[in-house]
C-alpha cells in the first residue's frame, strides 16, 4: 500500500494527524527533499528506509514502490504542501493502477494557505474578490491554451502564483499587460511557515524590484489582489440582519 501524504507548507506541526500517524509507522518513505522540511522525518522508525525523490526519476520512484509492495511493506510518499497542487502525483497513481498497487491520498496544508496565514489575509473578501486563481507562469511546462497569465489575470480576483519566483520581471510584465493596476497590492511570501519565512509586501508594479532586493529566486509564492489592502467590507454571514439556518435575523446592525 502506498500513501501519498501532504507534508504541509513547512512547519513540521502542520502535517495532519493522519499523515503523522502514517509517517510514524511507515516501512519506506519517499520524500520530496527539495521542499519538504527534513524535521518531519524525525518521527520515522529507526529502521524506516528513506529515499529522497529529488534525486530520482519517476521510474526509480515506481521501482521503489513496486519493490516495497513485493515485500509487503507500507510506503509513505511525502509531498510538499497538498499533493493535489503541482505534486506530479497523477502519473504515479496512474502507474500504481497499472501495477495493481493500492494507494490513498492524505491532504496537507498547501503553501497558498500557509502564505495567506503569513500575510494574515483572507483571500476572499465581500465585494472585492470572491475568486482565487491558483496558477503559475509557463516554464519548462507550457501553459495550456487559454490559461496564459494574460487570460487569467485580466479576469480580476485574487491570484496566487506558484513556481514563478525566478521570473518576477516576466510575471510583473504579464500582469501589467493583462490590465492589472501597477498600484494593486501584491506580496511575495518566501518559505511560508518555515522558521526563515519572509513576507514582502509590495505592488504589482514593484514585484520584480522587491524580489531582486530580497534575492528571492525560489520557494516563494506571489499573491496579487485588492484583498491585501485590508479594511474590507464586512460579510453578510455575521451581519445581525442576515438570517441563516443557525441564527435568526436581529433588528438592525448590532
Ligand atoms: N504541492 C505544493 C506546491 C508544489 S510546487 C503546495 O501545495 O504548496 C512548488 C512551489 O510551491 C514552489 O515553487 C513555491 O512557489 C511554492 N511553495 C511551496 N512551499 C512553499 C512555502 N513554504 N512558501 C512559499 N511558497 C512555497
Amino acid at each position: 500500500m502506498v500513501h501519498f501524504v501532504g507534508a504541509g507548507s513547512g512547519a513540521p506541526d502542520l502535517i495532519t494527524l493522519r499523515g503523522d500517524a502514517l509517517l510514524r509507522r511507515a516501512d519506506v518513505v519517499i520524500w520530496a527533499g527539495s521542499l519538504v522540511n527534513p524535521r518531519l522525518l524525525e518521527v520515522c522508525r529507526d529502521d524506516c528506509e528513506i529515499f529522497d525523490s529529488a534525486t530520482m526519476t519517476l521510474e526509480e520512484v515506481l521501482d521503489r514502490m513496486r519493490a516495497a509492495e513485493e515485500r509487503g511493506l507500507e510506503v509513505v510518499r511525502l509531498h510538499t504542501g497538498d499533493p493535489c497542487m503541482y505534486g506530479a502525483i497523477q502519473e504515479q497513481m496512474d502507474a500504481l493502477d497499472k501495477m495493481g498497487i493500492a494507494y490513498d491520498v492524505v491532504p496537507g496544508v498547501s503553501s497558498f494557505c500557509g502564505a495567506a496565514a503569513a500575510l494574515r489575509t483572507e483571500l476572499t473578501a465581500p465585494g472585492i474578490s470572491q475568486t482565487v486563481t491558483l496558477t503559475r507562469l509557463a516554464g519548462r511546462t507550457p501553459m495550456p491554451e487559454g490559461e496564459d497569465m494574460a487570460a487569467l489575470a485580466s479576469r480580476g480576483g485574487t491570484m496566487v502564483i506558484f513556481l514563478s519566483a525566478g521570473h518576477l520581471d516576466r510575471l510583473q510584465e504579464e500582469l501589467l499587460a493583462a490590465g492589472r493596476d501597477a498600484d494593486e497590492p501584491a506580496a511575495i511570501v518566501y518559505k511560508a511557515t518555515w522558521p526563515d519565512e519572509k513576507v514582502m509586501r509590495c505592488t504589482v508594479g514593484t514585484l520584480a524590484q522587491t524580489g531582486a532586493d530580497n534575492a528571492v529566486r525560489s520557494t516563494a509564492l506571489v499573491v496579487v489582489g485588492r484583498v491585501l489592502a485590508g479594511d474590507v467590507p464586512r460579510s453578510c454571514l455575521y451581519d445581525p440582519s442576515f438570517e441563516t439556518a443557525f441564527r435568526p435575523a436581529h433588528q438592525g446592525r448590532g
